[in-house]
């Protein structure tokens, strides 16, 4: 099959990924493999190709918002629990079968067994693993996945629609219960890249106001354009106080002046799996008075489910720039000198 294969830690800019001949992969005991049509791409990827997260597998396919119809199902399940063949072997679980259109995310396996994974957190789970980085993903014809941590995709999503929101729509979605936004109140979005598109769309549609700091005269049009009520470049300039707020963007330097434009016992939730250090505080001005700081860490399955099933009764209008895959370079490059509004989309 084709990939995108990254051997070395590089910059973007540099054009690390390599268009690759690499064998079919095949799926293992409780695995599906897909036919690969489009996968969406984040930052994320741009940390683990540039090193900003610690080094897991290398040579590895990055892409972790994988959009594919199942073309083969593993041997039956050992350990991977729920998911099990039926008879005819065409069937993986219920609802699972060949020629299925599902999603895979940035969450590929949990041990299901640990403190975490028994009380509803599988997304602190200790021996998580993540797809395109811990494991090949989907800058390719052919990916794996865990039957039981594929979503099936509502009708209501084209395949470049839906692959936005299988990380960006997932984490905009845990980034938006952490922050605590209540129905009808204030948020305040600090950085509007392919998270945020989504989270605006489902905050207006639950009545909220929504404000917008981000850099380029660009993604604040667009934001404006998706129903902000006040976009602008400098985080000082916030002309109200809100209620919740999340942080998109990588900058430590957000932290304070998104507290400050915080209401008492309001919360900020910072969305990113990487940001700069945060200046110091002074706890009068930044977080007394209730003001809480939520951090995001991946996500569970069941946000994974509830974003898709919300964002399909809504319905989410996911704005996409599709790419060819052996444009992966150039698409990544975009989003690093934020050239891409919405969500960059590699097609297949
Ligand atoms: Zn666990
Ligand atoms: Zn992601």
């Amino acid at each position: 099959m084709k990939a995108m294969l990254l051997r070395q830690i590089a910059p973007i800019d540099s054009g690390p990924l390599e268009w690759v001949d690499l064998p079919i992969p095949e799926p293992g005991p409780g695995e599906v493999r897909l036919r690969v049509r489009c996968c969406a791409i984040c930052r994320t990827d741009l940390h683990v190709i540039e090193g900003d997260l610690p080094r897991q597998k290398l040579p590895i396919i990055p892409g972790h918002q994988i959009v594919g119809t199942i073309d083969k199902l593993g041997p039956l399940g050992i350990d991977t629990g729920p998911p099990r063949l039926a008879a005819s072997g065409t069937e993986a679980k219920p609802g699972l079968v060949l020629g299925q259109r599902v999603g895979v995310a940035w969450l590929r396996h949990t041990c299901g067994q640990c403190g975490f994974c028994v009380t509803g957190q599988e997304n602190l789970c200790e021996s998580a693993r993540f797809t395109g980085y811990h494991a090949d993903g989907g800058y390719a014809e052919y990916a794996v996945a865990r039957a039981d941590f594929v979503y099936p995709l509502p009708a209501a999503f084209t395949d470049v629609e839906a692959a936005p929101l299988l990380c960006a729509g997932i984490i905009g979605y845990r980034a938006l219960r952490r922050c605590q936004l209540r129905p009808g109140g204030r948020l305040a979005i600090y950085g509007f890249g392919s998270s945020a598109h989504v989270v605006i769309q489902i905050a207006r549609h639950r009545g909220c106001e929504v404000y917008v700091v981000t850099r380029g005269e660009m993604h604040r049009e667009f934001a404006r354009q998706m129903g902000a009520i006040w976009a602008g470049e400098d985080a000082h300039d916030m002309p109200v106080k809100v209620d919740s707020a999340i942080i998109f963007a990588p900058a430590g330097e957000l932290v304070l002046p998104a507290l400050e434009s915080l209401n008492k016992g309001g919360t900020l939730s910072l969305a990113g799996i990487y940001m700069t250090p945060i200046p110091q505080m002074d706890y009068e001005r930044h977080l007394f008075y209730e003001r809480d700081v939520h951090s995001v860490t991946c996500n569970t399955r069941e946000d994974g489910r509830d974003l898709l099933a919300e964002a399909a009764a809504i319905p989410i209008r996911p704005h996409a720039t599709a790419y060819s895959v052996a444009d992966a370079n150039r698409a990544l490059q975009d989003l690093k000198h934020d050239r891409i509004s919405g969500t960059g989309v590699l097609v297949i």
